[in-house]
């Protein structure tokens, strides 16, 4: 088995066939509902979607529209209702969930709104945390490689309350680079951050996209963010309201942030 298949469970409940080559993601008829007390709320309302390798790919839609359950649930955070959710070749549907974690700390990197480091460790203890460094054979990802990328090599020493909130969360983005993941996972990573940071943030993330190859996987609610993007999802009201193709991607020195 290629990297990311897990058991070999390509099984779909359909018969169906994903093409594991090509895509880091496919949905079928994937729909999500949170139950609470009586009430069930159907967020997502039957996605289906192919998601290329490789590819920059933007979630923009309102606040309330879906866009985090569904990266909850294209990254195996979260289980869909029903439906198919081929990513890497597994179908995270049919994994059962320490599978499901094992599939989430072997392939896939996660950077949230929110930094979260240890505050009593260096920026690099921080970023090891994010472990498999010293099985990995890719020189890309020593931490050395890692820090360059992100632009702190001279910050390696430093603790949490030493660094501004842009490098707090460019340590975090190491963090999950150090797996080496394939797909990177962000959702609003430039939410708690002023326009300088967060341009720097968003130029990293193309940098990783563009030298790595990782697929990345973007979830914002402002438009202009979202234009640096090669495909972008429109979510609304659960359903993806349009998908566009952008042959010309926006550097992020360049877009409007307000
Ligand atoms: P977005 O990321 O676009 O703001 P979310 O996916 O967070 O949207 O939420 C979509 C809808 O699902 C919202 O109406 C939200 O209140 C509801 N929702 C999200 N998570 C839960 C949950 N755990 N239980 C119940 N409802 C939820």
């Amino acid at each position: 088995y290629s990297k990311g298949i897990l058991e070999g469970n390509i099984v779909s409940t359909t018969g169906y066939v994903p093409d594991v080559d090509k895509h880091a993601i496919e949905l079928k008829n994937v729909k999500k509902s949170y139950i609470s007390g009586d009430l069930e709320t159907q967020v997502l309302k039957g996605i289906d979607i192919v998601l290329e390798k490789g590819d920059f790919i933007v979630i923009l839609g309102p606040s309330g529209s879906g866009k985090t359950t569904f990266l909850n649930i294209i990254s195996g955070l979260d289980k869909a209702t029903s439906g198919d959710v081929f990513v890497l070749g597994s179908n995270l549907s049919l994994l059962k969930d320490s599978h499901l974690t094992k599939f989430r700390r072997k392939n896939v990197g996660f950077i949230f709104q929110q930094y979260n480091l240890l505050t009593n460790l260096t920026a690099k203890e921080n970023a090891e945390v994010g472990e498999n460094l010293s099985t990995n054979k890719n020189e890309n990802f020593s931490i050395e490689k890692i820090f360059e990328t992100i632009g702190m090599t001279d910050q390696l020493n430093k603790y949490p309350h030493q660094m501004s909130g842009g490098q707090q969360q460019r340590v975090s983005i190491a963090r999950a680079l150090t797996k080496n993941p394939s797909i990177l996972f962000a959702d609003e990573p430039t939410g708690a951050l002023d326009e300088e940071m967060g341009r720097k943030v968003l130029e990293i993330l193309v940098k990783i996209n563009r030298e790595f190859k990782t697929t990345m996987i973007v979830v914002t609610h402002n438009p202009n963010i979202a234009k640096i993007g090669h495909t972008i999802i429109h979510i609304k009201n659960g359903l993806i309201d349009e998908l566009t193709h952008n042959a010309n991607p926006a550097d992020p020195s360049t877009i409007d942030w307000s």
